[in-house]
């Protein structure tokens, strides 16, 4: 009985990742399809300064309009995307959106995010600075949203990538900052502007471990200070969270409680609305 049990179960499991394999191979042919139309689109989110809530920009949140599963959010299709290089291909899509869209917003930047393999290939930042030339847009009002991975793999890369963009005037923010090493040695070698601190550590600052994630923002704006660099909160959906960041001394603020990501953009010296 034992091993009958056994071999159902075993049975029930292979059909689990028989299931799964299909719905990944599905979503591959889909998305290969999808490259061709026009179903990847921007949504902007607010990203505002906590002082007094006036948004200085927009993060650029890929979304993809499946024909029939509806709005797809990134965690849903990316993995799927990375593993077959089909990324790349969508972000380009998604870039020459936001660029044309750069003249026609007024607030501040719009950042666009990165992943580390892309942000290592070879021509990368050529090919960005290629894109804002030809759209005749102004490469100071596009920032990219980095994490430390993309950093650290290859060193001097990452540098002659950043300080080139830089040099453009594409500043580059450090994304999903204290998940990763957080080496605090090597940070102050890069040209960042910016530093998102991880929405796990806005989350925990009013959890049950609030003691450890107060700790880790800490020090998080104790290093952001000493190299003179920027910090913006991730995921703040609270006005307690949003209070305490700026208690602590965080610049920026990003989160459903402050603006959720949308098709369209707030206009320039707009006030943020907290819910
Ligand atoms: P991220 O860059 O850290 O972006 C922030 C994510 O947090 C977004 O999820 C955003 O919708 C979500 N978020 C914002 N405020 C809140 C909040 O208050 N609470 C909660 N729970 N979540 C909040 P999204 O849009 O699903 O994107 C997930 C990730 O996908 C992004 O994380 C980024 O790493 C990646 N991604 C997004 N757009 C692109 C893109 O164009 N290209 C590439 N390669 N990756 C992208
Ligand atoms: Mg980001
Ligand atoms: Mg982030
Ligand atoms: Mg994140």
């Amino acid at each position: 009985r034992a091993k009958a049990s056994g071999r159902d179960r075993c049975a029930v499991f292979d059909e689990a990742m028989r299931e799964q394999a299909l719905q990944i191979l599905d979503l591959e042919a889909d998305l290969r399809r999808a490259i061709n139309g026009d179903s990847f689109i921007a949504h902007y989110q607010p990203i505002v300064r906590l002082g007094d809530n006036a948004v200085i920009g927009h993060e650029a949140l890929l979304r993809w309009r499946h024909h029939s599963r509806g709005l797809l959010c990134p965690g849903e299709f990316i993995g799927v995307g990375e593993d077959n290089g089909l990324i790349e291909e969508i972000d380009w899509l998604m870039y020459a959106q936001v660029i044309s869209r750069l003249s026609v917003c007024s607030a501040g930047y719009i950042s666009i995010n990165v992943s580390p393999r892309h942000f290592r290939s070879d021509d990368f930042a050529d090919r960005l600075l290629r894109l804002i030339d030809a759209a005749g847009a102004d490469a100071r009002r596009l920032r990219i949203e980095i994490t430390e991975v993309a950093l650290l793999d290859d060193v001097p890369r990452a540098l002659r990538t950043l300080h080139l963009l830089r040099h453009h005037g594409v500043l580059a923010q450090l994304d999903d900052f204290g998940t990763g090493y957080s080496a605090l040695s090597y940070l102050h070698r890069f040209p960042i502007e910016c530093l998102k601190i991880d929405r796990s550590f806005v989350a925990g600052l009013t959890g049950d471990s609030r003691h450890e994630s107060i700790a880790v923002v800490r020090a998080i704006q104790a290093l952001a200070g000493a190299l003179g660099i920027h910090t913006i909160g991730e995921g703040i959906e609270t006005d307690e969270q949003r209070a305490m960041l700026r208690e602590l001394g965080c610049d920026y603020g990003q989160g459903y409680l402050l603006g959720r990501p949308a098709e369209q953009m707030l206009p320039a010296e707009s006030i943020a609305l907290i819910r």
